[in-house]
């Protein structure tokens, strides 16, 4: 089996733990392996050894991994980076899914390019002026216009806590995300079902608070260099 394999087994085996824990079903969280300064080869690597999900942070390291790659059928790439005006042209064509949906022109941006894809609405609950993502009323805002979109489906929330060495630092903001979600869910009458939150410092206590998509780069890949 190969390190990758190896680091996959024991992250799958910590996250079914946390499953455990909050008596959840494992087949709720789905693992997107984040593969920013990870190399094509090892990306292969990573879709034999059975993941099927991954995430990317920037558009033009993306753009090669998923050429490199190679048109593996179900695999899924997931943009979970800040993504700025002039590369929104980018995103459609190379990911499935957008979890970094923080501001109403990129919703536009996106939607105008008439192609189906998943969106997260990115939701800042550190109050801190440095990190991306919305507050709760942008957050409101972008749902007000969700009703007209055709091509985009809006399936949940995504959350970037600061870094903390103690993950129970961060409990109250993924219980917090959870908690908005249904709130919102219940205002506009939606049914967003996904969170995602949780990386490799702090996924199990994402999972005890409702995680359905771990984004885990560390753990299975290493060290970034
Ligand atoms: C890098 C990154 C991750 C993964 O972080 P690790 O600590 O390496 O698991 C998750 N989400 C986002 C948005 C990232 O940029």
């Amino acid at each position: 089996m190969s390190d990758i394999g190896r680091a996959l087994e024991a992250v799958r085996g910590r996250m079914e733990k946390a499953c455990a824990r909050a008596g959840r079903d494992p087949g709720g969280v789905r693992l997107v392996a984040v593969t920013k300064t990870v190399d094509a080869g090892r990306v292969r690597e990573a879709i034999d050894a059975g993941v099927r999900d991954f995430g990317e942070n920037y558009v033009q390291e993306a753009r090669v991994k998923i050429d490199a790659a190679g048109a593996a059928g179900d695999v899924r790439w997931h943009m979970i980076g800040h993504i700025q005006s002039n590369k929104i042209k980018y995103i459609p064509g190379l990911f499935d899914c957008v979890h970094t949906v923080d501001r109403t022109s990129l919703l536009d941006g996106l939607e105008r390019h008439g192609k189906p894809m998943d969106i997260l609405f990115e939701v800042n609950l550190s109050a801190e002026e440095t990190k991306s993502g919305t507050d709760l009323d942008g957050l409101k805002k972008m749902l007000e216009r969700v009703s007209g979109l055709k091509y985009l489906r809006p399936v949940g929330l995504m959350t970037m806590p600061p870094y903390t060495a103690n993950p129970e630092d961060v409990r109250g903001i993924f219980r917090q995300l959870r908690e908005v979600r249904d709130g919102v869910n219940a205002q506009f009458g939606l049914a967003m079902k996904e969170l995602s939150m949780g990386m490799s410092s702090d996924f199990e206590v994402a999972i005890e608070e409702g995680a359905t998509m771990v984004r885990i780069g560390t753990a299975l890949f290493g060290e970034r260099i």
